[in-house]
């Protein structure tokens, strides 16, 4: 005769192995992202960006939770996905690679005309001008842009196998998760001073990024 305590056995069992089975993978996984950070080689690269979008949405909703500023979370995650894509950033050829600044970085009395690659540079005189004539004979390509639709349309023009994108902390995230769903290589710097005019941006770190 069928009774219900051999089923409620079964299931508890079978719960139990499960939690150890996923503890297994966790302590798995936790391993090998701290030989990877520690080495600067990812083995599973894509399945390490991938883990910290998905993170990075749960530890957020967490800070609105308790009502914590959930920037640093942006942030951290920004700085871990550089670490992971830096070296297959740095790996692919200059000429295959290409740069997105964001028109708020250029000069106040910028005069540059727009067309479908962007605003037109001049190089009249603002940092962006001498980053771009730098990294254009580097062999990127480089552009100016008022949005991410030109990005969009400008990586389906080109076909780029790595981005360095340019931006504040909310348009290099979504940058950079663009990068992981169209499979390309992405880096980004966040500026230090966001805004919609006259922003600002750590120079150094930008030609750190670009130069070997
Ligand atoms: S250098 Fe280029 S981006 Fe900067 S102000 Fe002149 S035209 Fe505009």
């Amino acid at each position: 005769m069928f009774t219900i305590q051999p089923f409620f056995t079964i299931i508890g069992e079978a719960v139990v192995y499960l939690a150890i089975f996923l503890f297994i993978i966790a302590v798995a996984v936790a391993l090998l992202t701290a030989y990877s950070f520690k080495t600067e080689r990812f083995i599973f690269p894509d399945f390490m960006l991938l883990s910290i979008t998905v993170l990075e949405s749960l530890v957020k909703a967490l800070f609105r939770l308790v009502r914590m500023d959930d920037s640093i979370v942006d942030n951290v995650g920004i700085s871990l996905k550089n670490k992971i894509s830096i070296r297959k950033f740095r790996e692919t050829p200059m000429n295959r690679r290409m740069i997105f600044f964001p028109q708020c970085l250029r000069g106040a009395t910028c005069k540059s005309n727009l067309s479908q690659e962007g605003l037109q540079c001049t190089n009249c005189g603002c940092e962006i001008g001498k980053a771009k004539k730098s990294a254009e004979a580097l062999g990127y390509k480089v552009f100016i842009v008022p949005g991410s639709s030109f990005i969009k349309r400008l990586i389906r023009k080109h076909k780029p196998e790595a981005i360095l994108g340019v931006g504040c902390m909310t348009e290099v995230k979504a940058g950079l998760e663009m990068c992981e769903r169209l499979n390309i290589r992405g880096v980004g710097i966040t500026l230090e001073k966001a805004g919609c005019v006259s922003t600002v941006l750590d120079w150094d770190k930008f030609y750190e990024f670009i130069e070997e």
